[in-house]
């Protein structure tokens, strides 16, 4: 059991909570699959660490950075808790080993070039580090600002992860793009995912899915959801 929450912030995270995961059991509920079957990552990015306790507190085990040097401040303000954070922005591959020292999870793998410091950082930090890769979903025309390997990449980047000693394939993610449907956009994933798990059995997570799109991402078969503003409120406009 959680404690009753002691202070203005806590109170309105755990009502934003409350929201998130009844949306999140709806969704479940209506895709006909079994309650808790989908995952909530909390993405706690430009919200300071005592967020991070408050939600800590409210039983959240799982939580989503995607900028290097916050996210590693944060985790090791917050190394008493018991989380798992989650590496969910894009990567420069000179900061991918120091990643792989405090992330739980990379899901925002995209190209070659990241898998060997991945692997290194693992490796110096003594442990295993689950590794996704982010696809694309932007349509062709749109490729150049993609982040996101496009589907042709996957396989050889699923060899390399296979292939590192301290990276665990656990699955893909992918973020809606804008400017489409997203429920169309995560029926082609789900399409991707289904030819993916012919080679890849054992990398079920399928991350997708925010605080705008979650049901979609749900219906889709989504088993990770990483949901920021609906929980912790708007951020700060991005410089
Ligand atoms: C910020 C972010 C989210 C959360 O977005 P919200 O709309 O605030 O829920 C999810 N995934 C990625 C990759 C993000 O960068």
């Amino acid at each position: 059991m959680t404690a009753e929450p002691s202070t203005p912030r806590a109170a309105e995270l755990s009502a934003n909570l409350d929201r998130v995961r009844a949306r999140i059991r709806d969704a479940e509920r209506a895709a006909g699959r079994p309650e808790g079957d989908v995952r909530l990552i909390v993405v706690t990015k430009f919200f300071p660490a005592s967020d991070v306790r408050i939600l800590a507190d409210l039983g959240v085990a799982d939580v989503g950075e995607n900028r290097h040097q916050e996210a590693a401040a944060k985790a090791a303000e917050c190394a008493d808790l018991d989380l798992t954070w989650h590496f969910i922005g894009g990567l420069q591959s000179n900061k991918a080993a120091a990643v792989a020292a405090y992330a739980g999870v990379v899901e925002s793998v995209d190209r070659a070039k990241l898998i060997n410091p991945l692997d290194r950082g693992a490796g110096e930090a003594g442990r295993v580090v689950d590794v996704l890769l982010q696809v694309s979903l932007d349509p062709p025309d749109r490729a150049g600002e993609r982040s996101g390997a496009s589907e042709a990449d996957l396989e050889q980047l699923a060899e390399r992860s296979e292939a590192a000693h301290h990276l665990n394939l656990r699955g893909l993610m992918a973020v809606a793009p804008l400017g489409e449907d997203p429920g169309d956009a995560f029926e082609r994933l789900a399409g991707i995912r289904q030819q993916f798990l012919q080679n890849h059995p054992d990398a079920t997570v399928l991350s997708a899915g925010m605080s705008g799109d979650l049901e979609q991402a749900i219906a889709a078969g989504a088993t990770h959801v990483r949901v920021g503003s609906a929980v912790l409120g708007s951020r700060p406009a991005v410089l």
